[in-house]
């Protein structure tokens, strides 16, 4: 359940987009990761699943290593990126089972996730019929279909009209009952509706990190 980063600093050519950012969380809680676009969100995210590597520092998921130890970190984390590449022709249980297939997953869970993420009463239909707050409801199912530690979740809400965003938050409510959800977003309302700790991040920089309780004692 656990994200251990320490003094991870991240180039693209000689431009800074992360400097020196280390945090720890070490238990199943909801992590806000808050802060504006070009803030270095997504590439924090795709450094903890591995699809990225880090310049300098060093970034642990349950313990396993980034850098050495890729597999056991996938192993680790449901990821759901910003841009999740759904195909719109395929059965929402087509395009599960595929995934379930290359991870070696059983048909069992794939039912089990369907019903986690609330998609029994779509499930027989495509995903290009499906509204933006289903699709992404799919794209959660997919990040949990190796029943991972840790999920991280990158801008999950974003483009969803208001009836869609209270659904998808109150799902990623009760999963956070159970696992370590990271989730980036620039939107501090979402913060303060689901989650329980927030790190801000600007311009590559770690700027605070605070409980959502202790922000509220503060106002
Ligand atoms: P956020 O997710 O907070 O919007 P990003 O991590 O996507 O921020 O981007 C951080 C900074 O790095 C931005 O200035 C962005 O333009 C830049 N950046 C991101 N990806 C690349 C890339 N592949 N090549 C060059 N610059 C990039
Ligand atoms: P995301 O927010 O999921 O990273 P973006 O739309 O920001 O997606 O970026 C799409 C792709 O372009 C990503 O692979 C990202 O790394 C890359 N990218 C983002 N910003 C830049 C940039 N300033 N220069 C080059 N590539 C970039």
């Amino acid at each position: 359940m656990s994200i251990e980063v320490k003094g991870i600093s991240k180039l693209y050519g000689n431009q800074k987009a992360l400097n020196q950012i280390s945090f720890k969380v070490e238990k199943p809680e909801i992590v806000g990761f808050l802060g504006p676009n070009g803030a270095g969100k997504s590439t924090m995210m795709k450094i903890l699943t591995t699809y990225l590597n880090a310049n300098e520092g060093s970034a642990k998921v349950n313990g396993y290593d980034v850098d050495t130890n890729k597999q056991q970190v996938q192993q680790s984390v449901g990821y759901l990126p910003e841009h999740n590449p759904l195909y719109l022709d395929m059965y929402i249980k087509e395009y599960l089972a595929f995934n379930a297939h290359i991870y070696n997953i059983s048909k069992k869970r794939i039912d089990e996730v369907i019903e986690l993420t609330g998609l029994t009463p779509e499930s027989h239909k495509k995903i290009g019929q499906l509204s933006k707050g289903y699709r992404q409801r799919v794209g959660l199912a997919n990040a949990l279909l190796h029943d991972p530690d840790v999920l991280i979740l990158d801008e999950p809400t974003t483009g969803l009209d208001p009836n869609q965003l209270v659904d998808i938050r109150n799902l990623i409510k009760t999963i956070g009952k159970t696992k370590t959800v990271f989730l980036s977003t620039h939107i501090m309302q979402e913060v303060e509706a689901i989650c329980e700790r927030v790190i801000i991040i600007n311009k590559g920089e770690i700027v605070a990190d605070k409980k959502l309780k202790d922000l509220r004692d503060e106002k």
